[in-house]
């Protein structure tokens, strides 16, 4: 009888040892996989983007460019209140994640004609520039890009049903032409009450399932400024807004020839600097161009910072460099121009670099395979 029951109590415990190693087994697979915080998620997808795989997070693409040092991460993101503009090097993840989470809201999910695409352009480069950007990316955007000049162009009115204003105001490239352009951006985008508002040069190709899965991660009503910028260290200014000038101010801001997103809850509270023609006389006190004016708004006086990212990309950088295989979850992409020809990204298609100098259309038919215009290969097109 005790010998049965050392048995039985044997037997029970060789039983509970084999259940604990199950259970420990099973742990891990019981975790939640939101301890993997690095890098931030993006919200859930938006269904009407398409399924594109987005890796942006993990870009090598991280060390391209003037951005430089503090720019580690594809998204740093920092867009709570902080009093000083110079930046930590990296912020924790885990606060990222914590930010988007809390702006995440299932049913509200964003779509293109969500956003305004400002495109800033000049009389002279319609048909030089603006004409392949209406040929490609803006053909797929149409109701939500904006294009502001400073010419009239029955020409350009025939060729696309984009929304085209002529501001006014002067042909020259100077801060104050340039000023006058953002301006009415801005009171454009205000007045359209669309829910992000981006600003790109007539240089620039825009991914659009890129853009929107980027935005998608943010909710509209938080203080987001999105873009990069073109130095490693915060731009030092005379601070002659909120005081005399014998104080200077240090802030970031997103080089506008990569292209910034602004938030429609940010864009609101920079009003008073920028709503009405504000704007100019802002920009003539710091006496700085219009994409500094925008970080010196956001940065300085509304104390919201910059989120650096790498998904943005203007020709001061070197395109080349820019992993291939990462091109098409860019947001933006530029080209060299006179200067530097070569610049471009090194993406190979349907296109000789005779026909498609810029990588525009090559780029155009890899993400809309189906244009008219596009080359058809055999396996896989349509006719
Ligand atoms: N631009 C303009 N007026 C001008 C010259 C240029 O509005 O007289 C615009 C141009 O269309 C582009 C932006 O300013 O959207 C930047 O111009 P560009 O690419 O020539 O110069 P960079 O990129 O070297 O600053
Ligand atoms: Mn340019």
């Amino acid at each position: 009888m005790h010998i049965a029951s050392v048995g039985v109590s044997k037997s029970c415990f060789l039983f509970s040892l084999a259940f604990c190693s199950l259970l420990l087994l099973f742990i891990p697979a019981l975790q939640s996989p939101t301890q993997q915080l690095d890098p931030p998620q993006p919200r859930p997808q938006n269904k009407s983007a398409p399924a594109r795989q987005s890796n942006h997070a993990k870009l090598p693409g991280g060390t391209i460019g003037a951005g430089g040092t503090n720019l580690a991460a594809g998204l740093s993101k920092t867009s709570e209140v902080q009093k000083t503009p110079v930046r930590t090097e990296s912020p924790s993840p885990k606060r990222a994640v914590e930010v988007k989470i809390s702006g995440s809201r299932p049913t509200d999910r964003l779509e293109l004609k969500d956003i305004f695409i400002a495109v800033k352009t000049t009389r002279k480069y319609h048909r030089s520039r603006l004409d392949l950007l209406i040929q490609t990316w803006v053909s797929q955007a149409k109701e939500q890009t904006y294009i502001f000049t400073d010419g009239e162009d029955k020409e350009l009115h025939k060729k696309t049903a984009t929304n085209i204003i002529n501001t006014n105001c002067s042909a020259a490239h100077n801060r104050q032409a340039l000023c006058c352009k953002m301006s009415v951006e801005y009171d454009k985008f205000i007045e359209s009450q669309k829910k992000w508002f981006c600003h790109v040069d007539d240089d620039d190709y825009v991914i659009l399932p890129s853009l929107l899965r980027l935005l998608s991660s943010y909710h509209h009503s938080q203080d987001i400024y999105l873009g990069r910028p073109s130095l490693d260290h915060p731009i030092e200014a005379a601070e002659r807004v909120k005081s005399d000038g014998t104080d200077s101010v240090k802030f970031w801001f997103a080089t506008g020839g990569a292209g910034f997103c602004i938030s429609r809850g940010l864009a609101l509270k920079m009003s008073p600097w920028a709503s009405l023609g504000n704007f100019i006389s802002t920009a003539e006190k710091i006496r700085l161009p219009d994409d500094c004016t925008i970080g010196y708004i956001i940065e300085a006086l509304l104390e919201v910072t910059l989120t650096h990212t790498h998904l943005f990309h203007s020709h001061l950088e070197n395109l080349q460099k820019l992993p291939v295989s990462t091109v098409l979850d860019q947001v933006t992409l530029s080209y060299g121009g006179f200067q530097n020809r070569r610049n471009v990204v090194s993406i190979v298609g349907g296109f000789s670099l005779a026909e498609d100098p810029t990588r525009f259309k090559t780029v155009h038919c890899l993400l809309y395979p189906d244009t008219q215009w596009c080359p058809k290969f055999k396996s896989g097109h349509k006719n």
